[in-house]
């Protein structure tokens, strides 16, 4: 029989209503699990089974997601705990209030266990910029966890939790879930509350559920989906609940395959494994469609202008008055906010706010700004007019498998290159999904590969649905890392 640990979402929570195991016997089960691997995989920076068991004591296990432990990444509010952002600025800092993501979670009887390791701020694909430590890929500790929610993502991966809670303002759900052989969805933007994440581009930030099945996403997203007065940006609409119609196939689906998404320098492991997934999509009924996204080609440039721009407001912020860090070598208020930030900020951190504040700056307002603002509403277009003919476009999450540690730190260029495939559904403020579809040993190691499904807006039920239809159809979610 397998491990408390090595269960998903849904079996676990078939055993506690079979009252075959309690929240308790889960929590030690994966703090022995931690115990084991984290030491080589460096995904939690804070992980506290002790106080989760006091919570577990007290929860309705005829909940939703009664008794199941969450790992949060350290961007969200959860009262009492860090919230540092893997930054050094934040250093100290403890949240004094749940965000609403969190606080619906607890509705549905799920209990935060631990915070988890990111690029500092979400800013980066790899998870190198935390300020706190290196995270390591599951599949090859040699490599990267794919970024910004490595953590999560590792952890997932790992078996050490559940499931987990990430942040994408760029792909930092999907690129990881991709790299780490698991399922991450990133919502419409609006659909899950910003209140309480730490703001990067506010924007492009959603947070979204990263399991190891796509019904386990399913349950997450519902349970976090829906409005919130806090939060000016939440969409007051409601949430389709996904779960019913998970089972019922995609007989018919038009499925859009984006030229511009099947580009010369995808790796050719990356490029088969995709392909393949499409072909058996097509074997489950589905008519696949070649589409074009023809602004795709300006999706990175556009989001570097608008992401830094809406960070270096963001961030400002952080300036040694109100929260964590604060220098002790300061004869000025002026001196103390420069010598603060400049202590506190890592390297990538101190380049988006620097690149931030030019294009914001008169006189490259207009040239930068304005005019990416305009490029973005012609990428959504795209997209809209896309979902007039198909019901979901389908591509990979990456153009590679995951990268060796620094490899790519000395290029910030080539690193932002990690995201082409997953930018623009932030721009466009659609949502997007990334499942596990095989994997690719061209680098030498066997790395898994994911298969992007994009949705309509406020069309999540659609993408759980086709990524049900082909996980059940294929089963690359069994596949475990040996560690
Ligand atoms: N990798 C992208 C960036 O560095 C996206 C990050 C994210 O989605 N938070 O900005």
């Amino acid at each position: 029989m397998s491990q408390l640990h090595e269960l998903s979402l849904t079996e676990l929570r078939g055993l506690l209503t079979a009252k075959k195991t309690s929240p308790t016997e889960i929590i030690d089960a994966i703090a022995s699990r931690v115990d084991a691997v984290d030491p080589s995989i460096r995904a939690y920076v804070y992980f506290d089974p002790a106080s989760a068991k006091k919570q577990a004591a007290k929860v309705d296990l005829s909940l939703p997601l009664g008794g199941i432990p969450v790992a949060i990444k350290d961007v969200i509010n959860v009262k009492g705990d860090q919230c540092c952002c893997a930054s050094k600025i934040l250093d100290g800092y403890t949240a004094p209030y749940d965000a609403t993501s969190i606080r619906a979670l607890r509705s549905a009887g799920a209990i935060p266990l631990g915070r988890t390791n990111m690029d500092e701020f979400a800013m980066g694909s790899s998870t190198e910029n935390s300020a706190f430590q290196i995270t390591r890929n599951p599949w090859d500790t040699t490599r990267i966890p794919g970024g910004s929610s490595g953590g999560s993502a590792a952890v997932v991966a790992a078996r050490e939790a559940v499931a987990a809670l990430g942040s994408d303002t760029g792909g930092s759900i999907r690129q990881p879930a991709a790299l780490c052989g698991i399922v991450g969805l990133k919502p419409t933007y609006g659909r899950v509350s910003r209140y309480g994440l730490v703001a990067f581009a506010s924007s492009l930030d959603q947070i979204g559920p990263m399991t190891r099945t796509v019904e386990d996403a399913a349950l997450i997203f519902k349970a976090i989906a829906g409005h919130d007065e806090a939060d000016s940006t939440s969409l007051n609409t409601p949430v389709e609940d996904p779960l019913p119609l998970l089972r019922t196939g995609i007989n018919g689906l038009r499925v859009g395959l984006p030229k511009e998404y099947f580009i010369k320098g995808i790796e050719p492991g990356v490029e088969k494994a995709v392909r393949d997934a499409i072909k058996q999509l097509e074997s489950l009924g589905a008519e696949i469609h070649e589409i074009s996204l023809p602004h795709t080609e300006f999706a990175v440039a556009t989001y570097y202008i608008i992401a830094t721009a809406e960070a270096s407001a963001n961030l400002a912020r952080f300036d040694g008055v109100r929260y964590g860090h604060r220098t002790n070598q300061a004869d000025s208020l002026i001196e103390m906010y420069g010598r603060t930030r400049e202590e506190g900020f890592g390297p990538e951190v101190k380049r988006r706010i620097i690149l931030g504040t030019y294009v914001l700056s008169s006189g490259y307002y207009d040239a930068y700004y304005l005019r990416a603002q305009k490029v973005r509403t012609l990428i959504r277009r795209d997209f809209i007019k896309a979902f007039e003919e198909v019901d979901v476009i389908a591509c990979p999450t990456t153009p590679g498998t995951a990268f060796k540690l620094g490899e790519k730190t000395n290029d910030p260029l080539q690193m932002y290159l990690a995201d082409i495939f997953t930018i623009a559904a932030n721009l466009a403020g659609i949502c997007g999904l990334s499942l596990p579809c095989g994997f690719s040993e061209d680098s030498g190691s066997r790395l898994p590969v994911g298969l992007q499904l994009l949705g309509a807006p406020l069309d999540e039920a659609m993408l759980l649905r086709t990524a049900y239809a082909y996980e059940q159809a294929t089963g690359w979610h069994k596949e475990t890392p040996a560690l």
